[in-house]
């Protein structure tokens, strides 16, 4: 069973101030998933759907009063709806292109304690794995049960790690809109180089803060689930999404640039 992610800044033009979708790369993305015929489940980022309403609303941070928690409320509303869309375009999108993808709303099955996930109904994902159905999931915004904060965003990193670890996949792979983990961000730094294999001994200080527009933690955060799968005895492959063939190759089995975390 393959776990593959597509990240939020390869699907959606991740810095725009509304919710936009990079509708070539999810049509180009979409055939070249098609390229795999046995289990897969699909993970895909939020990007400008799910980070600008996360961060005018401030979920995950403390409540601070009724009022507060009324303006979270209508936060986690409006966040949730969004996000759902971008999987509703992504899973039409499969499906035209011959993919069983079927939507599963995390939220509906998933809560988190202080942002990590406590509660997942896997059982439900393996039983349409079972059946043949691509189940398709994805960040968003869920109950937590820290009664300070009580919402939370899961980053679709921190899903592909819980699934994976909990459905024992075979193969964890993430795509994003850069070849890899590189030295520093490759996007202001012309000097920072690939790093083909990351471990807990890299050096990563880095990677920190990188993203302002995403409240999961940028490469940062993605890396520090991705080193919680590596000792878990679960190796991942960070590849490029932008780059045409790139899924086609990595979803069946033959070599792609990028970097691994083991
Ligand atoms: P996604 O939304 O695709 O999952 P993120 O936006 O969370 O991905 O993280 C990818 C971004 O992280 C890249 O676009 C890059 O600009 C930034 N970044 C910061 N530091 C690094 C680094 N050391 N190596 C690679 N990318 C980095």
């Amino acid at each position: 069973m393959i776990i593959i992610k597509i990240g939020g800044s390869a699907l959606t033009v991740k810095d725009a101030d509304k919710p936009t979708l990079d509708e070539d790369n999810l049509e180009r993305i979409a055939g070249e998933l098609s390229a795999y015929n046995d289990d897969m489940i699909i993970v895909h980022g939020a990007g400008s759907y799910g980070h600008i309403y996360a961060k005018k609303y401030g979920i995950g941070d403390v409540i601070s009063n009724v009022n507060d928690h009324l303006y979270k409320l209508e936060g986690v509303c409006r966040t949730q709806a969004s996000v759902q869309l971008l999987n509703y375009m992504v899973c039409e999108k499969l499906q035209e292109k011959g993919i069983p993808a079927i939507g599963m709303k995390p939220s509906a099955y998933m809560t988190t304690n202080n942002k990590r996930i406590d509660m997942c109904d896997t059982g439900l994902i393996r039983k349409y794995l079972d059946n043949g159905f691509v189940p398709v999931l994805y960040g968003d915004a869920v109950l937590d049960n820290n009664d300070y904060m009580k919402y939370a965003i899961i980053s679709g990193d921190q899903i592909i790690t819980y699934l994976a670890e909990d459905l024992h996949a075979d193969r964890v792979i993430l795509s994003s809109d850069v070849d890899g983990i590189y030295t520093d961000n490759p996007k202001t730094n012309p000097d920072a180089e690939l790093l083909e294999v990351v471990t807990r001994d890299t050096d990563l200080k880095t990677t920190e803060n990188e993203n302002q527009a995403d409240v999961t933690g940028g490469m940062y955060g993605k890396i520090r689930e991705l080193l919680d799968l590596a000792d878990y005895g679960i190796e991942s492959l960070i590849i490029n999404a932008d780059k045409p063939g790139n899924i086609r190759l990595a979803v069946s089995g033959q070599k792609v640039k990028g970097t691994l975390i083991k």
